[in-house]
């Protein structure tokens, strides 16, 4: 098995899980880049039925934060684009602070964005929120974020090594709906700084890769400040997640 993002030969043993309770999965550990990915996912068109992605009570509250947490990492100058940014939300949030964002999706429809759409101009961030764990090419697709920009920001959960290949409880794995394919560690920030030439940072959970370097005082003083910020403006999934309980 060659790894999905560095094409390292994996010859350890895979381990197995059961997704959407009848497909059996196959998950590979890249020694050399750290992605943690199932080989063939076969049930991505019965993964994306409308049912469960409706169930994502969260969306509004998690665009929220995220409008939060980037206002403080970026500024202003320059044009942005919300890469894989679904109905539009984060970047009509974002245009309507004053930063000019774009929106791309192949999958998706720009319902409150419309007009504003990647034109393939120059971008000066890309923000890219929840979208490598639903990647099947992850090298491909994650070169076609960097040929754009090579200041970068991510969402996703980072895997805990030393439990990965034990512990099925962990929420990111998502065996009832299928949707998260690959799994990344710091190893493979740490890779993908390295090979699209550019910085890796960690910003309040979110994974910054910047051309420009930002010294431990500057995160420091952002984080605290990101912190504070989202403890004015009240934010918590507690409802978000009580709903998310009445649905089923
Ligand atoms: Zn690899």
């Amino acid at each position: 098995m060659k790894c999905k993002l560095c094409g390292e030969e994996i010859n350890s043993k895979p381990d197995s899980r059961l997704i959407l309770n009848k497909y059996s999965a196959n998950y590979y550990s890249c020694p050399k880049c750290g992605l943690y990915f199932i080989d063939a996912p076969t049930w991505l068109d019965e993964a994306y039925n409308d049912v469960i992605t409706f169930k994502d009570t969260g969306i509004m509250m998690r665009n929220k934060i995220n409008e939060i947490k980037v206002s403080n990492i970026i500024d202003q100058n320059g044009v942005m684009l919300d890469y894989g940014g679904g109905f539009g939300i984060f970047a009509r949030m974002m245009r309507d602070k004053g930063y000019d964002f774009r929106w791309f999706d192949k999958f998706a429809e720009p319902l409150i964005i419309k007009g504003f759409e990647y034109n393939d101009e120059k971008v000066d961030w890309i923000t890219c929120f929840e979208c490598l764990e639903h990647l099947d090419d992850v090298s491909g697709d994650i070169d076609k974020i960097f040929k754009i920009s090579h200041n970068v920001i991510f969402s996703t959960e980072l895997y805990d090594s030393l439990s990965i290949h034990t512990d099925d409880s962990w929420d990111y794995l998502c065996l009832e709906t299928g949707q998260h394919i690959a799994f990344y560690s710091e190893e493979t920030m740490k890779y993908l700084a390295q090979k699209y030439n550019t910085n890796y940072y960690n910003i309040s959970g979110l994974h910054v890769f910047s051309e420009k370097k930002y010294s431990n005082l500057k995160r420091i003083f952002l984080k605290l400040k990101i912190k504070m910020q989202l403890i004015i403006n009240g934010v918590s999934y507690r409802y978000c997640e009580r709903d998310n309980k009445n649905l089923n």
